[in-house]
């Protein structure tokens, strides 16, 4: 039976094997995925989990429980020695060993893409894991909690600070999405007004969201603007050391929460990590039939797509000729990618990926969305409301849709969820606390030595002397 080996089980991954699931005949292929964590990410939620109204758990699908014929193996893959058709599998207990297969599947993702800036590598944190996600909004919260403690200051303006670093769309719906939740917030601290928050995006760019025209950007940037949000255009961040963010206009802005979202890279330990075709921008080298290789060449039994690949875009749009790396190409991909690995196991001839793009929607707090397919550009309610739409339905399997929607509608009735849970990064505190500890050993007492010859007569008058 070939032995499928699939890398990465976030969108393109879950997908491909979701897929497979499907279109396998019984013992017609052995299946694996190999991923560290035991879920798919659904990343365009990130923001809302931030912001609290999506509940964490909610935004990921476990793998375990969506994929029944396919092995899962809680694992890095480290290595990829193609030549061979062997894997090195690091797993997250356990010494590294070495998997062979007959197709591999590459589908590790990006990671996010930083810059030797000083201070960004120790104090930011980027939006790529629901773990950030978690993270940002507990912070953001617990430093609400800080500063209703402190008289006003720079500390407690430090606190209430928060820069987001990058103005496209996982930047720009985070910052949109923690406006939204800092002004819920406010109503609940009494000593917190709204003037006390600082919200401040840095973009490098003379423009904010490149997938939306400019007149859609520009109305993105009037509406932040209201909502007492600065965007800095045409700036890069060049320091961060001891959270003070500096400008490369000179100016300082200290915050207890940076956010990095410029950009993403192809996965370097599994791109590095293989003997798999690499092109300039170090995604792995794959044609449009979502084999890896090129138009003249093909690589046998290597497959690749999402945000670690680069497959022609043969609707004429993409950057470079290639598709851009997003939710939409990963799903459709791995779709396809499934339907041709099957037919080329059968002898049968894999189709080109085409996929003209269905425009973009974007949340940026509740009730304000921003929406445009080609000229046609929604804002406002309406596009939020499209918004929710688009990802509720989009989010993979009835079971997640249900867990998502529904938590929509809860909030909708009894507003949103403000509970903060990050002591769970400290669990012990209170059980260490008060746990009940043995008594340290009390030092030995050594009775004097009894003089020479005594009697016991002599020895228990001594005793009652002393
Ligand atoms: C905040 C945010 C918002 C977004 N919003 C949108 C949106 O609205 N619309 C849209 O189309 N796109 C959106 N995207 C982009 C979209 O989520 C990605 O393009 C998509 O997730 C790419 O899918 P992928 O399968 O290539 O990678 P991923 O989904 O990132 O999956 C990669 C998987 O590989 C695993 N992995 C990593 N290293 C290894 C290794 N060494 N061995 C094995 N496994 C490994 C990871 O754990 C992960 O599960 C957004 C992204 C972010 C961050």
């Amino acid at each position: 039976m070939p032995r499928i080996l699939i890398v990465g089980g976030g969108y393109a991954g879950f997908y491909t094997a979701w897929k497979l699931e499907k279109h396998l005949r019984k013992g017609e292929a052995d299946v694996t995925i190999v991923d560290p964590l035991p879920y798919m990410t659904y990343q365009p939620f990130l923001p809302e989990v931030a912001a609290g109204s999506i509940e964490a758990r909610h935004s990921v699908v476990a793998l375990r429980r969506h994929l029944d014929k396919t092995s899962i193996v809680a694992a890095k893959v480290t290595g990829i020695n193609h030549a061979n058709k062997v894997a090195t599998i690091t797993p997250i207990a356990g010494e590294p060993y070495e998997m062979e297969y007959d197709q591999i599947v590459v589908t590790a993702g990006a990671v996010s893409r930083t810059f030797p800036i000083p201070g960004i590598a120790d104090n930011a944190i980027g939006l790529k894991t629901i773990e950030e996600a978690v993270a940002i909004r507990d912070r953001l919260m617990s430093n609400f909690d800080k500063a209703s403690t402190l008289p006003p200051g720079p500390e407690r303006d430090r606190l209430l600070t928060v820069v987001v670093v990058g103005g496209g769309f996982a930047g720009i719906e985070v910052f949109a999405e923690l406006r939204s939740l800092a002004s819920s917030l406010v109503e609940r601290y009494p000593q917190i007004t709204f003037e006390d928050t600082h919200f401040h995006l840095v973009e490098a760019m003379g423009r904010i969201m490149p997938e939306v025209s400019l007149k859609t950007s520009e109305w993105v940037l009037r509406n932040l603007a209201k909502r007492g949000a600065a965007v800095h255009l045409d700036t890069q961040v060049t320091g961060a050391v001891d959270g003070n963010i500096e400008l490369s206009t000179g100016e300082t802005i200290p915050s207890d929460l940076i956010i990095w979202t410029a950009g993403v890279m192809a996965n370097p330990t599994v791109v590095r990590g293989g003997d798999l075709p690499v092109e300039e921008r170090g995604r792995i080298r794959t044609r449009a039939d979502l084999r890896v290789g090129t138009e003249d060449e093909i690589v046998e039994g290597a497959w690749a797509a999402g945000d670690v690949s680069a497959v022609p875009d043969l609707s004429g749009g993409g950057v470079g000729g290639y598709c851009v790396p997003n939710a939409q190409h990963a799903v459709r991909q791995a779709k396809l990618l499934a339907k041709n690995l099957v037919a080329v196991l059968r002898g049968e001839v894999p189709k080109e990926y085409f996929h003209k793009n269905l425009g973009a929607v974007a949340g940026l707090g509740l009730w304000v969305g921003v929406f445009q397919s080609g000229k046609f550009a929604l804002t406002g309610p309406l596009a939020w409301l499209a918004h929710r739409g688009y990802h509720g339905l989009a989010m993979p399997s009835w079971e997640r849709k249900w867990r998502v929607i529904w938590g929509w509608w809860n909030n909708f009735w009894l507003g949103r969820d403000l509970v903060n849970l990050e002591t769970v990064q400290n669990p012990r505190y209170v059980f260490e606390e008060f746990a009940a500890r043995p008594r340290p050993p009390q030092p030995a007492v050594t009775p004097p030595a009894e003089p020479r010859g005594a009697t016991k007569a002599d020895a228990a008058k001594a005793d009652a002397a002393r």
